[in-house]
């Protein structure tokens, strides 16, 4: 059935023609201005917004509202209350005040808070996000707050957010009136998020324990097919999968969420969903509420939607590409080449900055992708490699190259007619081989981290990017302030920042071992898991960075980084007590089920005729029985390294059993199941197989 898109899309948000339309001339004229300039809202106004909203939300069919919010978990959070209020004794009104509007108290005791907040005081607070639309979903009207503690400590992941956008901003400004600009009034950091996922039919999802408890399968052989044909990606979607999708962008589009590209993936079953670009901040939010979405309608359709980064090992994961940009607020892209010289200067300091910032927080980039579920992408061949690094294409490696080796480099005026390079450089978005095993590449007019989990908030990854370059502006404009020549001063911070920070800059394959090698020679860091990355976040130049910028204080990054560690050990924890119910309770019973069964065939034949032949059955067998008592040892070795790290106190130390002790011993685990796995008979084997995870759907 074709519906009228354009009528229904963004029908259930409370956004700007809602608000221009529903609201008192100066009560809209006040809300856009605290939504583009980040202030305060006034009493008066919240309570005419909250009814406004109210009446709108009634009329969607909403009868509760909730303060929506992002927990250090990275999934989100809400508690819902209802509109009514008691008139007399058995009559009711549906109310909202500006008060509940804008604040809302949750007890917050149950939020992991990394012990920023004492249990005595349990109390945490949400606040209204007016720069996020409030939306109807579930008739439920839903406010995106940020949730902080009883202190002002932030504990969630959208406070740091909101604030680092402000300050690449406050910083940005500074740089543009110094090159001239007294026109913007705010930078924008954009982000277009492109989610991968992995479709599986609900009935074979049903009958795994590790899919349910872990999000990922804990044992499994390979099938004989793999994606080595290459056949899914781009390929057409099956009936089940278009149907699932067209339910997905309907409901997405209700939201005002610009769903627009729909493909299959390189495994079988994976699927992609990208979005049109927004402000961050909605950016991160409407991604959260995409990753909901995928597994709500998933199970419509008798599907299950699998976000973790690995849920098979020997196809290819799921990750995310954070595309990012930064902007003017009257639409100018800082990241697009232009063509003319001296908005060439302006692109070439922006894009000096970031490159600076990247090589000098690559620790703090690889640590807002670090996740237990990453691990088993970063650095396998697949997704990018664990050490960051930038791709920035032929063109604007010639002219890095250039400025860096000062070719006809004559000093103050023109510099950029001066580089020997006849016309500014043409940039075709689609001439860079579009190289796929970079960190961090720049697509022509944007900035694409490729190096996010599937199941990851984005928050992170772009309070990262935002803060690092905020600081790099914050040095140039320090910089650029005091001089009296700015444009001479420019040339040579541009060729000076070049040449510094060249050697993050990598054009070649990131998969290669050569990568690895050439990486360690120039000095880039490599940390090859999550626990390594966490270790790095409370750093001294970390704590100065986020501090300077008000982005975080060092409470609050010391409370993230135990956040990070714990949650770790968590989720290892999780899997390696799932992999032992498993082998114990079903996968040994099986096996021995199977071998008894053999043993008494042989034992039959044997009765019948007395020189039968029972190789075979000898064979299995043999093989069998040593495989499986070789998997009872490894898991008995296991549940001693499960208990031993659980046992650990101190979360660094723990984090490092997990990860050092804990998953060696479950691949040694697996290794012998899979092997298993494929000399027993499919009937006596208690698992779907991958075959029928991946292909039967
Ligand atoms: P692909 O990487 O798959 O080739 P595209 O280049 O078309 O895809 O874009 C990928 C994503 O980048 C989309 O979500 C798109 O909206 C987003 N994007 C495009 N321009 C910008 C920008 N200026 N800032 C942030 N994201 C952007
Ligand atoms: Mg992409």
């Amino acid at each position: 059935m074709i519906k009228n898109v354009p009528e229904m899309f963004g029908n259930m948000v409370f956004n700007d023609d809602v608000m221009r339309e529903r609201l008192p001339k100066e009560v809209y004229k006040s809300i856009t201005k605290t939504i583009a300039t980040g202030g305060m809202i006034d009493a008066s106004v919240a309570d005419t917004v909250a009814n406004a909203m109210k009446d709108w939300a009634i009329e969607k069919g909403a009868t509760h509202y909730t303060h929506w919010f992002q927990p250090l978990t990275g999934v989100t959070a809400e508690k819902h209350d209802s509109f009514i209020s008691p008139v007399g004794n058995c009559k009711v009104v549906m109310e909202f005040s500006g008060k509940e509007l804008i604040k809302g108290e949750s007890d917050a005791s149950s939020f992991p808070s990394g012990g920023l907040r004492a249990t005595f005081e349990a109390r945490g607070y949400t606040a209204w996000d007016p720069a996020s639309y409030a939306f109807v979903k579930d008739g439920t009207l839903y406010i995106p707050t940020a949730f902080c503690s009883y202190t002002g400590e932030a504990l969630d992941t959208k406070t740091p957010l909101l604030r680092s956008m402000d300050a690449i901003s406050a910083q940005g400004i500074r740089l543009l009136r110094l090159l001239g600009d007294e026109r913007t009034q705010r930078l924008t950091t954009t982000v277009g998020a492109e989610q991968e996922y992995f479709i599986i039919d609900k009935k074979f999802y049903d009958k795994r324990k590790d899919l349910i408890f872990t999000g990922r399968t804990l044992f499994g052989a390979p099938a004989p097919k793999g994606q080595e044909l290459e056949d899914h990606y781009f390929g057409p979607l099956k009936s089940r999968i278009s149907a699932y999708m067209t339910d997905l962008d309907e409901a997405l589009w209700t939201l005002g969420i610009n769903s627009k590209t729909k493909h299959n993936e390189a495994a079988p079953a994976q699927h992609e969903l990208a979005p049109i670009y927004s402000t961050t901040n909605i950016a991160v939010d409407q991604n959260l509420l995409i990753m909901e979405y995928m597994k709500k309608i998933a199970e419509k359709h008798n599907l299950v939607c699998l976000l973790h980064e690995k849920p098979y090992k020997g196809v290819n994961g799921s990750g995310k590409h954070n595309n990012w940009s930064v902007g003017t607020d009257y639409g100018r892209n800082l990241l697009d080449p232009g063509k003319t010289p001296a908005e060439n200067i302006k692109f070439l300091l922006v894009f000096a900055a970031i490159i600076k910032a990247v090589d000098e927080y690559q620790d703090l980039m690889r640590i807002s992708v670090a996740h237990a579920g990453n691990d088993h992408r970063l650095g396998a061949n697949e997704a990018p490699p664990a050490i960051v690094s930038i791709f920035v294409g032929e063109e604007l490696v010639e002219i890095i190259d250039a400025i860096v080796d000062g070719k006809n480099y004559v000093g103050s005026k023109a510099p950029m007619m001066d580089l020997g390079i006849p016309s500014i450089p043409t940039f075709r978005k689609d001439t860079t081989d579009r190289n796929r095993t970079s960190p961090f590449a720049f697509t022509g007019n944007k900035f694409e981290f490729r190096m996010l989990g599937s199941s990851q908030n984005i928050a992170m990854p772009n309070v990262v990017l935002n803060t690092t370059v905020a600081e790099s502006f914050r040095q140039f404009a320090d910089r650029l302030e005091k001089v009296e020549d700015v444009r001479a001063e420019i040339t040579k911070l541009i060729r000076e920042t070049f040449a510094a920070h060249k050697r993050i800059i990598f054009e070649g394959n990131g998969y290669s071992e050569e990568w690895k090698e050439e990486a360690e020679k120039r000095g880039l860091l490599n940390l090859a898991n999550s626990v390594d990355a966490y270790k790095r976040f409370a750093d001294k130049k970390n704590i100065e960075l986020f501090e300077r910028h008000g982005v975080m204080s060092e409470v609050e990054v010391r409370s993230r980084q135990e956040i990070l560690l714990e949650n770790y050990s968590k989720i290892v924890n999780i899997e390696a007590l799932t992999m032992i119910e498993m082998a114990t309770r079903d996968i040994i019973p099986a096996v021995n089920a199977y071998v008894a069964k053999v043993a008494e065939t042989a034992v039959i034949k044997k009765q019948m005729i007395e020189n039968v032949n029972c190789s075979v059955e000898r064979d299995i067998v043999t093989k069998l029985s040593t495989l499986n008592s070789k998997a009872y040892r490894a898991l008995e070795e296991l549940k001693k390294a499960e208990k031993d790290a659980a046992e650990t106190e101190n979360a660094e130390k723990r984090a490092e059993k997990y990860v050092g002790v804990v998953i060696p011993a479950m691949e040694k685990l697996r290794s012998f199941v899979d092997e298993m796995e494929t000399l027993t008979a499919s009937e006596y084997w208690p698992l779907p197989n991958y075959g029928d995870l991946m292909f039967n759907i």
